[in-house]
């Protein structure tokens, strides 16, 4: 089995955006603001979102199970406040929610909060606890930088993210690292904004000691973890300046990366610098890298394919395939092995 462990619901129907931006209307002009309810989205427009699209790259390329969240550069955390993000999160829930009912051979959910800067994080544990207990969410996607590109959140190893910390070990679920829309124009969202996060939330754990205070806590740091495995060295040369236990012992109980590196040198040094228990495949499809390689003539975020070129034993193949995320998302697990997979 191959599970893709990032996937955004990037091809929702036109409707959605629609009512985002008059949401977003209704900030300055109150007598804008939709409902809920005004929202309407029927089965029949989901399932041609998803059939024409991340569905027939699935079949395509042998995919068996994607683990689907809201579109996070959507998540626009920075927008409106906290009653805003919280109508905003519930929908964007919802329907991935409702893609996993229509599609359940192939698709289960991952929850985006309803975070909002300067806000106590608690308040998206309402949120969080729904998407577990109603939706059969898996993981969560927490971002780190609500703000939108000018980090002034306190940083993951402050107790400010503690509850929802707290709340992930009572549910098992471990949090996808991942920020969303920059509104500095200094960080472009996925060339810049989100690479930089990867590090930076690498960095983060390494620069504290937030896995001793929560032993069983998992992150996955996605876009193959930033610079984290390209700049290993330097990482295990400030641990060690930190007086910091060695990178395995310190951070890779915890700390997984995903396989959105799109071309085969940057999978190469991925598999080689990291251990591979620490590795999950993911391709983050469809997302912000949509072209054809014009060296391959494959997709650039076809990575099962680069995948596929590593020399790797099968064993191996497989754990980043499957049983790393089986061990990761444990919710995840029991779902399937709950159909017999
Ligand atoms: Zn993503």
């Amino acid at each position: 089995m191959i599970i893709d462990i990032h996937g955004h619901y990037t091809t929702a129907p036109k409707a959605l955006e629609q009512w985002r931006n008059r949401q977003i209307q209704g900030i300055q002009d109150p007598t804008q603001m939709p409902r809920a309810s005004e929202l309407r989205i029927s089965d029949d427009e989901i399932r041609e979102s998803i059939e024409r699209n991340q569905l027939r790259l699935m079949r395509e390329r042998g995919l068996d199970v994607t683990i689907f969240s809201p579109r996070a550069s959507f998540m626009a955390h920075h927008i409106g406040d906290f009653n805003v993000s919280s109508a905003w999160a519930s929908i964007c829930n919802e329907l991935c929610y409702r893609v996993s009912r229509l599609f359940p051979d192939h698709f289960i959910p991952a929850a985006m909060l309803p975070q909002s800067p300067g806000v106590d994080p608690a308040t998206s544990i309402p949120e969080l606890v729904r998407c577990v207990e109603q939706y059969g969410n898996v993981a969560i996607n927490l971002n780190p930088d609500p703000s939108g590109g000018h980090w002034n959140s306190p940083p993951l190893f402050d107790r400010h993210w503690y509850p929802i910390y707290e709340k992930m070990i009572e549910y098992d679920v471990p949090a996808m690292i991942h920020v969303s829309t920059s509104c500095n124009p200094n960080f472009h969202t996925t060339g810049a904004h989100y690479l930089n996060a990867d590090t930076t939330a690498f960095m983060q754990c390494l620069a504290s000691n937030l896995f001793e205070d929560f032993p069983t806590l998992r992150f996955v740091i996605p876009h193959g973890g930033g610079a984290a495995p390209y700049h290993w060295g330097r990482f295990r040369g400030l641990a060690q300046e930190m007086n910091k236990p060695l990178l395995d012992e310190h951070l890779l109980k915890n700390v997984f990366f995903d396989t959105c590196v799109y071309h085969q040198p940057g999978i190469d040094l991925l598999t080689r610098v990291i251990p591979v228990d620490n590795i999950l495949f993911a391709s983050e499809m469809i997302g912000a890298v949509r072209g054809i390689d014009p060296e391959t003539g494959h997709y650039y975020d076809d990575t099962k394919r680069y995948i596929e070129s590593v020399d790797m034993d099968a064993d191996d193949r497989r754990k980043i395939y499957e049983t790393n995320a089986r061990r990761v998302y444990p919710r995840l697990d029991a779902a399937l092995k709950a159909k017999g997979r």
